[in-house]
């Protein structure tokens, strides 16, 4: 439920999943960084353990036993340690803010105001529900459907999202323009399948989430009694609502998801929402036409709008009001929350630190405003020189594989090459900054209203791009996140300032390290344009097969080998990777090893054999990618994330795909017998 998610992301694959969490382990910052540290540190491996048994503890069991997952948080990584750091230089800057005299910057101001508003607990404790009682009221006045409908428009403003969800993203077919595109949504757990199993923990995660139902509706004026029966009621809605939703493997085709609708088509299928009425409401006063992502869901949910009692709805919305502000409000409000979105679901102990949350709440809200700031001070203009060197040598490098590979025809390489060519790099931060003017802030309304005027702010600033040109300029992260994307529509690969530190990135490590961290994380993100997702876009970004249908035959064929893979990799007991779900990200982590390590060969250092600690440059490389992916995770966490995240767990990221690479059963002594061994004809080969 975090309120980062309000970036327009869904068309963009990202690196990892997300790093929500804390804790702080080495706080030296980048640019005053004049010695060199140990960028590789045996100590953080287990040389008891032999390589090609489990090459992430031996790589990083060191790390791993002294690096238990903190009670604040689900998981502990290389992410985690480096988004901790980046916590600490951002409140720094907003402590800096907060201590000024006078601002005369206006972001500056805002930012200073929505975090001071947000730490006041003072002020939101004794406040309780009172902020959202003029929306619960809201909900109470309805007469009938059509009057609900005019409210649900009003509340997608402030991304309550009841029933479905919309956004303005480009269109897969004609990349150059943005439209509106509609999807299934509504939900109050991450997920359709949560509502739909029934194994134990299903079941136990839908009486835990029923409980949290109780348990706010009792704390905005309900008896027990009552409360008991209004969850009845929510749970039957988004049952429903589940139900008709696609899984998560099927939302990642994008053939399945593409259906361009005329307005009157999407009131033929769906007739019990005035349509017209409902884009007028949200300020689309002329839309022709939209994408419709979840065809079915749509219908099915004009269904359940006609067979269910208003009284039934009303209930649904009161809770989707209480469940989107219950972060902004009362400690009671925040606690019930947590027990279900963080113990329930992912085992995590403690809530993080207030300033953490109200920081987090801050980026989403300014989040380039508070970049600006960050990049001024922490980003070097020397990282984002070497950065774009790093790259080119990659593009170079991926080139050379595509002209060698030896199942892809002369044509569909030729194609191949030309999109390679044609992704555009974006490193750091953003060339034109997000202007936040007409974002109404200050430190004189209530937290909970600041944030309201920022879901509306950037509800506007996303639905007024429909049917103008794609910015080009614009970004999709913000330069202070610790991650990297690739979009698909845009054919650009990006890298915010945040991820261009150590451990991925180390201006005083040697190339090895380099090549084997920020070298594969750049590996990576080229090879998503041409995973099983992004090779159904050309070089425009538009949704259109470029590839002979051999090729196509012999690429599907060669993920099937990665698909098997990774489904025989086991986590837990008895529980699996799912190799279809995550396919798209084991392909990129594999192209971006094979990549990576081609254009390290372009370096000096790798015609040494000079070791460092023992180890061999060529061995270095790939330990360093290792330890990218260490890891410590709950099981709780681990468990829901083996559902819902399209990333497989770190230690698969290492134990897989390694040992499709030839070279690595010789430098690291793999025999056949290991358990990691693979015979050459099951080895993977594609990028
Ligand atoms: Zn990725």
């Amino acid at each position: 439920m975090s309120y980062f998610k309000l970036l327009p992301l869904s068309a963009a694959i990202m690196l990892f999943a997300s790093c929500e969490n804390t804790a702080v382990k080495n706080d030296t910052e980048m640019k005053e960084k004049t010695e060199i540290t140990k960028a590789l540190d045996k100590a953080d491996m287990d040389l008891s353990v032999k390589a090609g048994e489990n090459f992430f503890e031996f790589a990083n069991g060191g790390w791993i036993k002294a690096n238990p997952v903190p009670s604040d948080k689900t998981q502990y990584g290389s992410f985690t340690v480096l988004y901790d750091n980046n916590q600490k230089k951002l409140k720094s800057l907003v402590d800096e803010l907060q201590n000024a005299e006078k601002l005369d910057n206006p972001d500056a101001q805002k930012i200073a105001a929505i975090f001071k508003t947000g730490m006041d607990t003072a002020a939101i404790n004794k406040a309780g529900f009172a902020p959202i009682e003029k929306d619960l009221a809201e909900v109470d006045a309805l007469q009938s459907k059509e009057d609900m409908m005019n409210l649900v428009a009003k509340m997608h403003q402030s991304y309550k999202s009841p029933f479905f969800s919309i956004m303005a993203s480009q269109d897969d077919k004609n990349s150059k323009m943005v439209i509106l595109h509609m999807y299934q949504g509504g939900l109050g757990m991450p997920d359709r399948d949560y509502y739909t199993k029934d194994d134990e923990l299903s079941k136990k995660l839908r009486v835990d989430y029923k409980n949290l139902i109780k348990t706010e509706f009792t704390l905005v004026g309900n008896d027990a009694e009552t409360a008991g029966k209004l969850s009845d009621e929510v749970m039957q809605v988004e049952t429903t609502l589940a139900k008709n939703s696609l899984t998560r493997l099927e939302l990642r085709d994008p053939f399945t998801t593409y259906n361009k609708t005329t307005v009157e088509e999407l009131q033929k299928m769906s007739p019990a929402i005035n349509w017209n009425n409902y884009f007028n409401n949200i300020g689309l006063t002329d839309l022709k036409d939209l994408n419709i992502g979840t065809v079915n869901f749509i219908k099915e949910l004009s269904k359940l709008i006609e067979n269910t009692d208003l009284s039934v709805l009303k209930t649904y919305l009161k809770w989707k009001v209480i469940n989107g502000a219950s972060s902004f409000l009362s400690s009671d409000f925040e606690n019930a929350n947590f027990d279900f979105y963080g113990k329930s679901l992912s085992g995590q102990k403690e809530m993080r630190p207030r300033w953490k949350r109200v920081l987090g709440t801050t980026n989403g809200a300014l989040g380039e405003a508070v970049g600006k700031l960050y990049v001024e001070k922490y980003f070097p203009q020397e990282a984002k020189d070497r950065m774009v060197k790093l790259v080119e040598n990659l593009r170079t490098a991926f080139e050379g594989r595509i002209k060698n590979l030896d199942w892809m025809s002369d044509v569909t390489k030729e194609k191949a090459i030309a999109k390679l060519k044609g992704i555009t790099v974006k490193v750091g931060y953003p060339d034109k900054w997000k202007d936040y003017t007409d974002l109404k802030i200050n430190d004189t309304q209530s937290y909970y209203e600041n944030t309201q005027q920022a879901m509306r702010f950037a509800f506007n600033f996303n639905i007024n791009k429909v049917g103008k040109e794609h910015d080009k300029l614009e970004w999709g992260m913000t330069p202070q996140t610790v991650n990297a994307y690739y979009s698909p529509n845009g054919n650009e690969i990006v890298f915010p300032a945040a991820i261009l530190q150590a451990p991925f990135f180390d201006m005083n490590a040697d190339d090895a390290v380099n090549y084997g961290a920020i070298g594969v994380v750049i590996g990576h993100e080229m090879t998503h344009g041409f995973d099983d997702q992004g090779r159904n876009y050309d070089i425009d970004g538009n949704l259109n097969n470029w590839w002979t249908e051999e090729d196509a035959t012999k690429f599907d064929a060669k993920t099937k080998i990665i698909i098997n893979q990774f489904n025989k990799y086991v986590e837990l007991d008895s529980l699996h990777v799912n190799g279809e779900l995550t396919l798209g990200e084991n392909i990129a982590d594999l192209g971006g090893l094979n990549i990576a390590w081609d254009a390290y060969q372009m370096t000096e250092e790798s015609k040494s054999n000079q070791k460092i600690d023992d180890y061999s440059p060529a061995q270095r490389f790939y330990l360093s990618y290792a330890t990218i992916w260490r890891q410590t995770i709950l099981d709780e966490e681990l468990i829901r994330r083996l559902k819902e995240d399209v990333h497989s767990p770190g230690d698969a990221r290492v134990n897989v795909p390694l040992f499709n690479i030839d070279r690595v059963y010789d430098l690291f002594n793999v025999k056949e017998g290991d358990k990691l061994y693979r015979a050459k004809k099951d080895r993977a080969y594609i990028w």
